[in-house]
């Protein structure tokens, strides 16, 4: 369905007074905002992306802690930094810290640099993130837009532009810096002003009768809210069959690294995407021939582009070609993806020990 647009240019700069009192009053209290030095900031928006604000508080806690510093992060064991980062999911944007924290050390002294082109250079920092950093942490006038920006500003303009348009963030960004106050405090708070509006009052249900900026809202003025943000189509998921493996043997549960495909490079529980084939010949193609199966489950975990619809066995056997772990060892040491800690479910203690 066509969208309305409204096409009078709209002066982001009229929100800017309304938007930073109503944030100074009605601001959360939130672990980052407290010290936001450039690092703190760079690792809660990166927390952020996909996860809740209420999910992060307690790993971001647990992050600083174990990695106070770049230093520390550029230093850390990949094992160590992935159990940080369990059940927080895509897990390349912590990778992708590690990665710009080595660089941060090697080229700029542990320092960030404040010029956002320079950030944008950094793996895993992007125009947003670029923006949050520049503007949170050093006071420059630089947007930082994500999904709540798009949606609050979409609607104060009514922009029917769809929101995966580069053209259209590139815009917003230009728009938004250019209502920004020079340097300082106000910078940062009107990034975040931004950002809280859009969490707490402008979310998808909008809850108008609270907003500050209803006297500059085209939106709400011709009662077109919900027709904003325009987002893109969604694209059908690919549906996968897959088998997961809890192989059990005398020594403890077998975990290998994911070679390819979705979350290559991360631990796994030994699996197999079927095209019809036995959970039998899989394990006969790992030279597993004798083995017991206690029990099995079935469930569906979503990726952004595939859905797995999981079966998961439990099997014991003498011998397998994979490295293994206690229980113990497993829950402390070793990182899974939620999709194959999900597995963990069918095993009892009592069975376990047999
Ligand atoms: S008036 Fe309503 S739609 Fe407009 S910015 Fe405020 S909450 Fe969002």
């Amino acid at each position: 369905m066509k969208k309305k647009q409204n096409t009078e240019k709209f002066e982001f700069q009229r929100i800017l007074a309304p938007l930073l009192s109503w944030y100074r009053a009605n601001k959360r209290r939130l672990p980052w905002r407290e010290n936001p030095t450039p690092y703190r900031v760079w690792v809660s928006e990166i927390m952020l992306q996909q996860t809740r604000v209420e999910a992060v508080k307690e790993y971001y806690r647990r992050f600083l802690e174990a990695l106070p510093n770049v230093e520390a992060l550029a230093e850390c064991e990949e094992e160590k930094l992935l159990k940080l980062w369990e059940g927080l999911g895509y897990y390349s944007r912590v990778r992708n810290m590690q990665k710009a924290a080595k660089l941060l050390v090697t080229t700029y002294g542990g320092e960030f640099p404040r010029d956002p082109r320079e950030l944008r250079s950094l793996p895993g920092i992007g125009s947003y993130t670029a923006g949050a950093i520049a503007s949170i942490a050093f006071g420059l006038p630089v947007a930082a837009v994500d999904g709540n920006v798009f949606r609050v500003a979409s609607r104060l303009e009514e922009n029917g532009s769809v929101i995966s348009d580069p053209a259209y963030r590139r815009y917003l960004e230009e728009s938004l810096s250019a209502a920004y106050p020079e340097s300082g405090k106000d910078c940062a708070d009107f990034t975040q002003s931004l950002f809280e509006l859009g969490a707490l009052i402008c979310k998808p249900n909008p809850d108008c009768g609270a907003c500050p900026l209803t006297g500059l809202c085209r939106a709400y003025q011709s009662g077109t809210q919900r027709a904003f943000p325009v987002l893109p189509e969604k694209k059908a998921k690919r549906v996968e069959d897959v088998f997961v493996f809890l192989l059990q043997t005398p020594s403890g549960f077998c975990i290998r690294r994911r070679e390819s495909g979705v979350l290559k490079g991360m631990n796994e529980f030994p699996s197999h995407v079927s095209f019809g084939e036995s959970p039998e010949s899989v394990l006969a193609a790992w030279g597993i021939t004798e083995f017991e199966e206690v029990r099995r489950k079935e469930y569906t975990h979503i990726f952004t582009h595939i859905r797995w619809n999981i079966t998961c066995i439990w099997v014991r056997t003498d011998s397998a070609p994979f490295d293994t772990y206690g229980l113990d060892e497993l829950a402390e040491s070793v990182s899974l993806p939620t999709a194959f800690k999900q597995c963990l479910g069918i095993l009892d203690r009592t069975d376990c020990a047999r």
